[in-house]
């Protein structure tokens, strides 16, 4: 059984708390995109944990994690997480964990890059988190990278950057700045020694996994609007976030998905910038925000907050090929008296209940509809039948409005704080 654990919408969905909870089943987690620019947060019986790099799979003792060659790697910033869980209980070997030898390394010029063109933008900033995953994912592109196989053959690998620091210096001097080769092979000699008993082919290690009929579970970052091809351009991050990617990120091109379980927030909540139409502003969007704890676990930036969001959410689950729905932090909305939902926008007029091309958000308005909230903590609810009327619901007009069927609701951070619909309850 492959299955992916995606995010439908704007990202931090709880993503990592789904991976925790369903691994159970699976014997490997692989993450197939991204960087440190991540931020998975997950509450279980050893602790919390925010994962930024390895996949939330790494917390269970039996399960192989995997970082694929559709990942950008920043190894200081892996030596930190790995040295972080090993003080919190967990350790990380090369038998638990294996890193793709195509997955690429972010250099610690890619952070310099990243920082100056955000700098540069000003007001016009994209949000970056300034963890260079634009420039590397750029120099991926142009074919002037590092890869983790390429630790393994260290004389090549010195030419490699001086020709690469040569190339970015020309950038550089244009901001009055330069870097140096020999600190970065220096760089790459102590921050890479730490990871080369973990490099492998990965693809012969996913294709030898399924042989043995293992199950495999691909663990995304971000969500469908931040998608390189598919989201909020430019507001998306620079990677292919959706499940249709999963098999070519985990290095092994050739597997196919049986399930793609969407990650969906009961309402919406987004980092940096751009347009997100269905934005609460004031005390209303303050009170959600604590309510919900929304501040980024990546960056600790508070996040925007807003109601469920029809348009986007139905354009998530089409791009992720979403087969069943995971909807999380249905326990937030307890604290609201009246529910705000987006139900459709308003464009020149003309009411859109599809999601629309990106350049013309900015003059969409929110169609807003209010639902009666329920006034009772519902954290510890073991099932839909125990839920209050208007909690039921809520979610009956979630899934109303929803092209994939809601099967699991998640009412807190834990790690058994959820039940499963049962077919039917939300007709
Ligand atoms: P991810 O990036 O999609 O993995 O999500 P994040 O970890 O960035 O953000 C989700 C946050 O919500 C984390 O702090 C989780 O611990 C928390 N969380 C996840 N599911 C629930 C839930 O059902 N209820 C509540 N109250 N918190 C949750
Ligand atoms: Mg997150």
């Amino acid at each position: 059984m492959n299955t992916a654990i995606v995010g439908i919408n704007w990202g931090d969905e709880g993503k990592g708390r789904m991976v925790d909870l369903l691994s159970s089943d699976f014997d490997v987690v692989v993450r197939y995109q991204g960087g440190n620019n991540a931020g998975h947060t997950v509450i279980n019986e050893k602790g919390k944990f925010i994962l930024n790099l390895l996949p939330s799979g790494i917390l269970r003792d039996d399960v192989t994690c995997v970082m694929g060659s559709g990942m950008v790697i920043d190894l200081k910033h892996l030596s930190g997480e790995v040295k972080r869980l090993y003080e919190g209980g967990i350790s990380v070997t090369p038998r638990n964990l294996i890193i793709s030898d195509r997955a690429v390394i972010c250099m610690p010029y890619d952070v310099m890059q990243d920082c100056l063109e955000e700098d540069r933008l000003q007001g016009k900033k994209f949000g970056s988190t300034r963890r260079g995953i634009g420039p590397i994912y750029s120099d991926k592109y142009m074919k002037k990278t590092i890869h983790m196989g390429d630790l393994l053959y260290s004389t090549k690998l010195e030419q490699k950057v001086k020709d690469l620091v040569e190339w970015k210096n020309l950038l550089f001097k244009s901001y009055g700045k330069e870097i140096d080769a020999d600190e970065m092979i220096d760089y790459l000699k102590q921050y890479g020694k730490e990871f080369v008993p973990y490099i492998k082919d990965t693809n012969k290690f996913l294709l030898d996994a399924q042989k043995q009929k293992k199950n495999i579970m691909f663990e995304a970052q971000l969500g469908a609007l931040k998608d390189i091809d598919f989201g909020i351009t430019p507001y998306t991050s620079s990677s292919n976030v959706i499940s249709a990617y999963a098999p070519i990120g985990s290095g092994c091109p050739s597997l196919k998905l049986d399930s793609v379980i969407g990650i969906v927030k009961a309402y919406s909540s987004a980092v940096g910038e751009g347009p997100f139409v269905c934005e609460m502003f004031g005390d209303e969007a303050e009170f959600l925000r604590q309510a919900g704890g929304e501040y980024g676990a990546a960056t600790g930036r508070p996040r925007r907050v807003g109601g469920f969001d029809f348009p986007a959410t139905r354009y998530g689950i089409d791009m992720q090929a979403a087969t069943e729905i995971a909807i999380t932090k249905i326990d937030v909305l307890s604290k609201l008296d009246k529910i705000p939902v987006c139900v459709a926008y308003e464009f020149e007029g003309k009411r859109l209940d599809d999601f629309p091309y990106p350049e013309l958000l900015d003059d969409c308005k929110p169609i807003i509809e209010y639902l009666d909230g329920w006034g009772e903590d519902i954290s510890n609810c073991k099932s839909f039948e125990e839920l209050p009327k208007n909690a039921k619901e809520y979610l009956k007009f979630l899934q109303k409005g929803l092209n994939a069927p809601i099967t699991l609701v998640s009412v807190g951070a834990d790690r058994e704080q959820y039940f499963y619909v049962k077919k039917g309850e939300l007709d």
